[in-house]
């Protein structure tokens, strides 16, 4: 890896430094890698444009501190950990480099659990996915391709998605739109399979039944171990402890409420990095997660609750839970979109963050303090859940 970056450099010296004319190849590599906007940096890390693949072929053209910068296409870039790419031992000709790659034939299909969009390609790019909106669409990027597909199958077994087709809103930039028949994400996920040539979008499927006992519910107590987390203004109490005690009201709470399938990413004082918890959250495969944690900050009269999501599509599920929380009496500090908070990166499944009051302030901390606190707020993310459940049946 340090012989690699030294070559890096000693090849853009010889080349007058022109790193425009000298395209590395790399792949990407490790646990979940991904790509930033740029070299932007918040106490959370910088924005993220989404995850990808391992050994997904990039373009490398600069070189930063611990990034680098790749070419998606001719008009786009994203920074790359350097941790998450192998360079190849190839120097890219410049003119094959900027040449697009073809892209081939689509199937759409279904199996008993997702429905599938299969897109034929000659190896492993980058793409992008994104949700959106009214109607509910996911749409993804992939970069450095020409559209040269002209079949796109459909089959009976999709029972979630309703049309596919694509666009090239660039020369290089070949866009799959996917049309869900319900108004609500449920979750997709974009990978490749063995051979690297065929790029696959998997699409959750709304429940057939909006039961709340039905469905598989994932619980995020925040921090944990050597990671306390905020503490409290005046009681010096520990976030870690607090976040615990609220996820675990909230298990009993979806236990008696005849919910069968729940998992906890923690039950004790683990010490659990990010990275761990997606894979764990990944193997449980949830229909909705949701994250505990407690506020905090350097203005002692900040308070209220507050709910956080990534990704637009995941916005309802958030927005029911602040509804209820409301009630609590609990000032608002708002519904937070596009928050960078790792647990919400994942696309496979409705995510959200409850930063339930704050431990800051001491009128939220006294609450925070109380058992009986804790039993209404598990009860109240509970009845948020119902009532985004409700909202997705169909009207009479
Ligand atoms: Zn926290």
């Amino acid at each position: 890896m340090r012989r690699s970056t030294i070559c890096f450099w000693l090849l853009l010296l010889a080349y007058g430094s022109s790193a425009q004319d000298s395209l590395w190849l790399a792949r990407t590599t490790g646990q979940l890698p991904f790509m930033e906007y740029g070299i932007g940096d918040d106490r959370l890390g910088g924005a993220k444009m989404g995850f990808l693949d391992s050994n997904v072929l990039v373009k490398i053209v600069d070189s930063f501190k611990t990034d680098y910068k790749v070419r998606l296409s001719s008009q786009h870039y994203a920074y790359i950990a350097k941790t998450s790419l192998i360079l190849l031992a190839k120097q890219a000709n410049g003119s094959v480099a900027h040449n697009p790659h073809l892209s081939g034939n689509i199937k759409v299909y279904g199996d008993t659990a997702s429905d599938y969009v299969v897109l034929n390609l000659d190896d492993r790019y980058p793409y992008r996915g994104m949700q959106l909106t009214d109607p509910s669409r996911v749409a993804v990027d992939i970069y450095g391709i020409a559209g040269n597909t002209n079949w796109i199958t459909q089959l009976h077994t999709a029972k979630e998605i309703r049309n596919t087709w694509y666009e090239q809103p660039e020369d290089d930039v070949f866009r799959l739109y996917i049309q869900l028949k319900h108004p609500q994400h449920w979750g997709y996920a974009i990978s490749y399979d063995s051979l690297g040539r065929h790029l696959t979008i998997r699409i959750r499927r709304q429940p057939a039944v909006l039961d709340i006992r039905r469905l598989r519910i994932a619980i995020d107590a925040g921090h944990g171990g050597n990671n306390s987390g905020a503490d409290g203004v005046t009681s010096k109490v520990l976030e870690k402890d607090y976040t615990l005690l609220i996820a675990e009201q909230l298990r009993k709470t979806l236990k008696t409420a005849g919910v069968k399938q729940i998992f906890m990413t923690r039950t004790k004082d683990t010490s659990l990095s990010m990275p761990e918890r997606i894979e764990m959250l990944k193997k449980f495969d949830p229909h909705l997660l949701v994250s505990i944690h407690l506020n905090s900050a350097g203005n002692d009269t900040v308070q209220g609750t507050s709910t956080y999501y990534r990704y637009i599509g995941f916005r309802p599920l958030s927005m029911a839970i602040l509804e209820k929380m409301l009630t609590l009496g609990l000032k608002e500090y708002g519904n937070v979109g596009s928050f960078n908070f790792s647990l919400s990166g994942p696309t496979d499944y409705p995510n959200a963050l409850v930063e339930v009051a704050f431990l800051s302030n001491r009128e939220d901390e006294k609450k925070i303090l109380s058992p009986k606190f804790h039993k209404a707020v598990a009860q109240k993310i509970y009845l948020g859940i119902v009532d985004w459940l409700n909202q997705q049946k169909p009207k009479p």
